[in-house]
């Protein structure tokens, strides 16, 4: 099944490097793959920081990634706004990734939706609750991703998911999910490679967001036991990736590219 694949895509988090550090071999592999002559597209569901300092992250850690190869939801959710006509929204979120937002303007009363991303050890009972009454006065719930966990550097820690989680359940209203495992958020990368989800492939640690959300989209999936892998999540599951593999430097070889 790997065979046909000309373009991956390849998660940051828990696939390239653990908050601060890089998995080892994963700038060398990233340039196997690029001299290779696979087209690549970096996805992350992270929302704790802007595409800016994404880019300058990867930078710092000796990954080259030019600006059009990152897709962060965030321009999908400024999409999804402007599409539905939305245009006072609350950001839930560190006022960083707001500079990602510009084109909406940011209000304290009634908005017409409230984009929910990661504010970490900043969410509580505030917070949480100024965003269920705006949802019950009738403001789309937006949750730029709704991971359950992820890993830090000292530990799994909770992500945006259970907080997402309560307003949904509180409001009886679904959150419009932009990040992966939406169908939209791979639509969008495929047409950015310009090639069909028969040939592409998914790189990712989460076996949910990245995994089941590739295979449900028709890409093939690979899972690294890099991250926020752990053995029992991957078998209760239920779902298949089309290979695992240690870390992200065994990639390579996947595609003969050594
Ligand atoms: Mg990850």
């Amino acid at each position: 099944m790997l065979e046909q694949v000309a373009a991956l895509l390849v998660d940051l988090d828990g696939v390239l490097y653990v908050e601060d550090e890089p998995i080892t071999g994963a700038s060398q592999a990233v340039e196997r793959l690029r001299a290779g002559g696979l087209a690549l597209r970096f996805v992350t569901n992270t929302t704790a920081r802007s595409r800016d300092r994404t880019l300058a992250k990867l930078a710092r850690l000796g990954l080259g990634v030019a600006p059009e190869e990152l897709l962060t939801p965030a321009a999908l959710a400024v999409r999804h706004c402007l599409d539905s006509g939305h245009e006072r929204v609350a950001l839930i979120m560190n006022d960083e990734v707001k500079h990602d937002f510009a084109e909406l303007e940011e209000a304290d009363g009634p908005v017409d939706a409230v984009i929910v991303g990661d504010l970490g050890p900043a969410f509580g009972y505030d917070v949480l609750n100024r965003a269920f009454r705006l949802v019950m006065e009738g403001a789309e719930l937006i949750a730029l991703q709704k991971n359950r966990y992820w890993m830090r550097a000292d530990g799994l820690s909770l992500d945006v998911g259970p907080f997402v989680a309560a307003i949904e359940f509180a409001t009886g209203r679904d959150a419009y999910v932009v990040g992966k495992p939406s169908r939209a958020f791979f639509a969008e990368a495929l047409a950015g490679l310009r090639v069909g989800a028969e040939a592409a492939a998914m790189v990712g640690d989460d076996i949910e967001s990245d995994i089941g959300g590739a295979l449900r989209a028709g890409l093939a999936a690979i899972l690294v036991r890099t991250g926020k892998y752990r053995e029992d999540r991957l078998r209760d599951s239920g779902i298949e990736p089309t290979c695992v593999v240690d870390s992200i430097a065994d990639v390579p070889a996947l595609f003969g590219r050594t």
